[in-house]
């Protein structure tokens, strides 16, 4: 059932529908998002909580729609952020908690959940500066993953992401939840190999390539002098050796006990407060 109810509280200037069944269109079509095709063929990705969605608009990002519980109806920050998509054409949808556990695929689904516009960085405008560090991920394959080093590429103070090759969407609802809001702080760039590495020839960065039979101790590498892009192979295969003879270091972090290796996201993190050990101090956010 949808109907059209209007609504003339804090400032809106749009209406709220109001939707019950899950055979309605709109959220068919919310649902659909599930799939990377249709993320892809609407450039639009899901994105879950207020904070979110207010730090998100905050930030800029375009939402498309907002979809409320009716919980939360009233509630003020609730009508501020939906009286900004409003003004920004976007849809407001006011749904029963079964629609919402639909869309989200959760048992206890959050109250506010945003449909956003994705948004990608060109390569080619990444311009790298002095004390800044970019992490690349080689065909990075678990969303999981992804998703914590674009968090933690964010709590480092990292400038972007770039993924190298094919690789897991960071849009998709997994990823989007791991990065608990850092998807919409932290630029992506997406680049083949050929252009991964044409960019970083020109780009005036150091590439520092992590790898397990890499020779340089981490700890040892100068971090300092030009930007620095962190380089990290894929889950299963690592490093390429097209990539690994490209870059300005090979870098291995010393590992005891039995463990083959470290997860990915777990050497991502080690490597960017290393690089950027020199730049962060307790009171960087004050
Ligand atoms: N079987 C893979 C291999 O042989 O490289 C393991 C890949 S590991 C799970 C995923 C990525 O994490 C590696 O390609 C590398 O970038 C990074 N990594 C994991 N442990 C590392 C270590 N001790 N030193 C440097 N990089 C490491």
């Amino acid at each position: 059932m949808t109907n059209d109810r209007s609504e003339h509280g804090a400032g809106r200037v749009g209406q709220v529908k109001e939707v019950t069944s899950l055979t309605n269109p709109i959220i068919k079509d919310i649902r659909a998002l599930a799939q990377k095709k249709h993320r892809d063929e609407t450039r639009s990705f899901m994105a879950e909580g207020l904070k979110l969605v207010i730090d998100a608009l905050d930030l800029g990002w375009k939402i498309k729609t907002l979809i409320y519980a009716k919980a939360a109806k009233g509630k003020p920050h609730v009508e501020q952020v939906a009286a900004k998509t409003f003004a920004k054409g976007g849809l407001v949808l006011e749904v029963s908690e079964k629609v919402l556990t639909t869309i989200t695929r959760r048992d206890n689904p959050q109250m506010v959940v945003g449909i956003f516009e994705q948004r990608y960085q060109a390569l080619k405008d990444l311009k790298p500066q002095l004390g800044e560090t970019y992490v690349a991920l080689d065909r990075v394959r678990d969303p999981g993953n992804l998703g914590t080093i674009i968090r933690t590429a964010d709590a480092a103070g990292a400038s972007g992401i770039i993924l190298v090759g094919e690789t897991t969407d960071p849009f998709s609802l997994e990823t989007v939840r791991a990065t608990m809001g850092s998807v919409f702080a932290m630029p992506v760039a997406r680049a083949s190999v050929d252009d991964f590495i044409r960019w970083q020839k020109s780009a005036g960065v150091k590439v520092v390539a992590t790898h397990l039979a890499g020779a340089v101790d981490y700890r040892t590498i100068d971090y300092k002098s030009k930007p620095v892009v962190i380089l990290m192979g894929n889950e299963q295969a690592g490093l390429p050796e097209e990539l690994a003879r490209e870059a300005g270091a090979l870098a291995r972090i010393p590992q005891a006990g039995r463990a083959d290796s470290l997860n990915l996201a777990i050497a991502t993190g080690i490597m960017l407060f290393e690089a950027r050990r020199h730049l962060l101090t307790l009171d960087a956010r004050a």
